[in-house]
């Protein structure tokens, strides 16, 4: 079993797949132009009830494109949870602006926003990215309320969150821009890609011209002028939009498959007593992208890394699961986040994709059972 390692990895294209890529072979527009992007990009606003939805090259540039879109200053203040991934700071540097971290509530991925209100009292926060880990829900119509309160924008980091919904809608639809990647490892799969959603008009031509080498809608001629204004090139390639559009017919029937692995994982884990699932806002569902366990007795780090001998592999043991301030590229920005500390040192996560069948589950579910013993 050790050389197999379980993990939260399930590349599977299947016929369909491969038929969708070769019929979008097309030898009078072949760039990221084609009009198969703006298939893409329909099937996803429809997917989601926006009204826009800007597909680009990965999920990082996503989260960019946001802040330009959004018309955040060089300079300007933008908070994110300690919990994040790199991908989720990197792009609040690239776009000129201050990573600024917000501690998360207790024992959930939802921004504490008390500290979000005192660290907007010392300057000005110009924008909070939100970041549901493992595609667990938070407690958004909360944080939608307090960012209009304060004049903050918002941006939610969905890329694990696919099919996920918290109070009663998607996530992805509170922001005023939500970013999505389509990696391997995310639910709706391109091998790199992502996208944008907004309601605003405006912020999304901000954003498709920032995309698009400074491309501005020409306001007399209607023709489409380059030389006006900056920007750059973050298309997504049509090969990778015609994949996608079959990705997402196949989205619900993945939810679904994983949800079914999700209720038999979490009734075995649950005679374990020493370890518990990560608490869901209002019990609402995982859309299974992994599921999130914590330590009741303190840290998970060593039975993380026993377990992986074992071959199952934690996302946390995977990539060093650490507050984003102690990576040394961003310990400049550090400030004390009890919470956010707390859940990195005590959760794990267990792999609960459409790939594993009842043996994967039972074998994942001694391992985790033989590393959490009182
Ligand atoms: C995958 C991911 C991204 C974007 O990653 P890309 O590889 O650039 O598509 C952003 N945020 C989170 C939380 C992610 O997991």
């Amino acid at each position: 079993m050790a050389n197999k390692a379980y993990q939260n990895l399930h590349i599977n294209f299947d016929q369909s797949d491969y038929n969708a890529v070769l019929a979008s072979f097309n030898t009078t527009s072949f760039s990221g132009k084609s009009p198969v992007i703006g298939e893409y990009e329909s099937v996803i606003a429809n997917y989601f009830g926006s009204q826009h939805a800007l597909a680009c090259c990965n999920g990082t540039v996503a989260i960019e494109l946001a802040l330009r879109g959004l018309g955040i200053k060089p300079g300007s203040r933008v908070a994110l949870p300690p919990t994040a991934p790199i991908m989720t700071i990197l792009p609040i540097i690239t776009a000129g602006c201050v990573p600024v971290f917000c501690d998360v509530s207790a024992l959930s991925f939802s921004p504490d926003l008390v500290h979000l209100q005192t660290l907007h009292r010392e300057q000005p926060i110009a924008a909070l990215i939100v970041v549901p880990m493992w595609g667990y829900p938070l407690e958004m119509r909360a944080v939608v309320e307090t960012c209009r309160a304060l004049d903050i924008r918002l941006v939610e980091d969905c890329a694990h969150a696919f099919g996920t919904q918290s109070d009663g809608q998607y996530l992805g639809t509170f922001g005023d821009v939500s970013c999505f990647s389509t990696h391997e490892r995310k639910m709706v799969s391109t091998g790199e890609g992502g996208f944008c959603l907004t309601n605003d008009e405006s912020v999304y031509e901000r954003m498709l011209s920032w995309q698009q080498h400074g491309l501005k809608p020409a306001s007399r001629t209607s023709q489409y002028l380059l030389g006006e204004d900056i920007g750059t090139n973050y298309k997504l390639p049509p090969l990778c939009a015609a994949l996608g559009i079959n990705q997402f017919s196949r989205l619900d029937r993945k939810l679904a498959e994983r949800r079914e692995r999700v209720a038999k994982m979490r009734k075995a884990l649950a005679a374990i007593p020493t370890i518990c699932e990560f608490p869901r806002h209002q019990h609402a569902e995982v859309n299974g992208y992994a599921m999130v366990y914590y330590h009741l007795n303190g840290s998970s780090v060593a039975q993380g890394e026993r377990m992986l001998t074992q071959g199952v592999m934690s996302d946390t043991t995977r990539y060093r699961y650490k507050p984003l301030y102690h990576e040394p590229a961003f310990t400049q920005y550090a400030s004390a986040c009890p919470n956010a500390e707390h859940i990195i040192d005590t959760i794990f996560t267990v792999p609960c994709h459409e790939g594993l069948d009842d043996g994967d589950i039972d074998y994942i579910v001694s391992v985790v059972n033989d590393n959490f013993q009182c």
